[in-house]
């Protein structure tokens, strides 16, 4: 299959271009290294079926022109981390709904299947047990700046469900909560690269709030074949699927299980929001999926543990901090079949 990722040097996105590069595939990546990184991509520099163009999603002519020769699109290209979106909400809108309207369009012109990534983010401040994909959503304030991916992703959802239901568009939706693993930067704000940063170096944690907000964090090594296999059931066309984690933790609990296993003798400190964040911060108390309709279509089951997903992530910071590169796969613990596909000889990457 020849295959376009938008975002495919980003976190989440290199895990998947190296996924499908791994079985064989041809992968096209377009990203525009505003949070991404070639770096991300740098053990799969010599694989000569990648190919990478730096570009923006919100260039129509670009988006057009590579989606018109590929099989299937992974759209992950989006402003992502609620600092950024907090600091930047105009560009962030303008990328995650004008971006994302050039994909849909392009695909439903050239007849090219889609899968979107999606958010958790969109349920808001919903606290159910279980959210399950038909959730209400309960938003705050659009004038609150932190809501804007929510609505901009919603928007998103919507758009692609209604080019389903119109044009025919081959579309499934996933909804990611709180993906983490190596190379996931700290930077625009996720907790876990965060806490464990601030462990290594001996600084204090920071927990904002009271830290009893909880989350359910998934290994990307977990998300990332359940993606493909979603995009590849044709059941799931008009849809869209939860993919979270198994194991619902505290902030304030998640940093002292970061102490323990990085061995770290940093303190905690409890920050207010309003110190931690902008004006137009507001945080969500809980968020936890029901994976049941991805596992009903796909058997989807998250199997890697918190400690564990601690555990490869203080180990890749560490290593890129010596370093300078990223070093850590979550597919060498044998997860994926087939590593050496990732050596291929020469063509390098491509920028134009
Ligand atoms: N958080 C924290 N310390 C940090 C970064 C984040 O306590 O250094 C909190 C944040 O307020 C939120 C949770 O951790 O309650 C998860 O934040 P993240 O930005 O990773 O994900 P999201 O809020 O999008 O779920």
């Amino acid at each position: 299959m020849r295959i376009l990722v938008t975002g495919g040097a980003g976190f989440i996105g290199s895990h998947l271009v190296e996924y499908l590069l791994a079985r064989g595939d041809e992968v096209i990546v377009l990203d525009d290294l505003s949070t991404g990184s070639l770096a991300n991509l740098g053990s799969l520099r010599d694989n000569d079926r990648l190919s990478v163009t730096v570009g923006s999603i919100l260039d129509r002519a670009l988006v057009g022109a590579l989606v018109r020769g590929v099989d299937r699109v992974y759209h992950l290209a989006a402003a992502v981390g609620v600092r950024l979106i907090v600091d930047r909400p105009l560009s962030s809108l303008r990328t995650n709904i004008h971006g994302t309207e050039n994909v849909l369009d392009a695909c439903a012109e050239h007849d090219v299947a889609l899968l979107l990534a999606s958010t958790s983010e969109i349920y808001g401040k919903n606290t159910a047990d279980a959210l399950r994909e038909d959730a209400d959503r309960i938003l705050g304030s659009p004038l609150k700046s932190r809501w804007t991916y929510a609505a901009a992703k919603g928007i998103d959802e919507s758009f692609a469900h209604a080019y389903w239901r119109e044009h025919g568009l081959r579309v499934s939706i996933v909804r990611l909560f709180n993906t983490v693993g190596p190379r996931q930067t700290g930077r625009y704000g996720m907790v876990v690269p965060n806490l464990v940063g601030q462990a290594l170096r001996g600084q204090p944690l920071t927990v904002f709030g009271d830290g009893q907000q909880t989350r359910c964090f998934s290994y990307v090594g977990d998300i990332v074949p359940a993606v493909v296999r979603i995009a590849e059931e044709p059941r799931s066309i008009g849809n869209a699927y939860n993919l979270g984690g198994a194991e619902e933790v505290a902030i304030a609990d998640l940093a002292y299980r970061v102490l323990r296993i990085t061995k770290s003798r940093s303190t905690i400190t409890f920050v207010p929001y309003e110190d931690a964040y902008p004006e137009g911060f507001e945080d969500m108390l809980r968020r936890v999926p029901d994976n049941s309709r991805a596992h009903a279509l796909v058997g989807f089951t998250p199997t890697t543990r918190l400690e564990e997903i601690i555990g490869v992530v203080a180990e890749d910071l560490a290593a890129r901090a010596g370093e300078g590169v990223h070093t850590t796969r979550p597919f060498e613990s044998g997860r994926h079949p087939d590593p050496a596909l990732r050596t291929r000889p020469a063509h390098a990457l491509v920028e134009s």
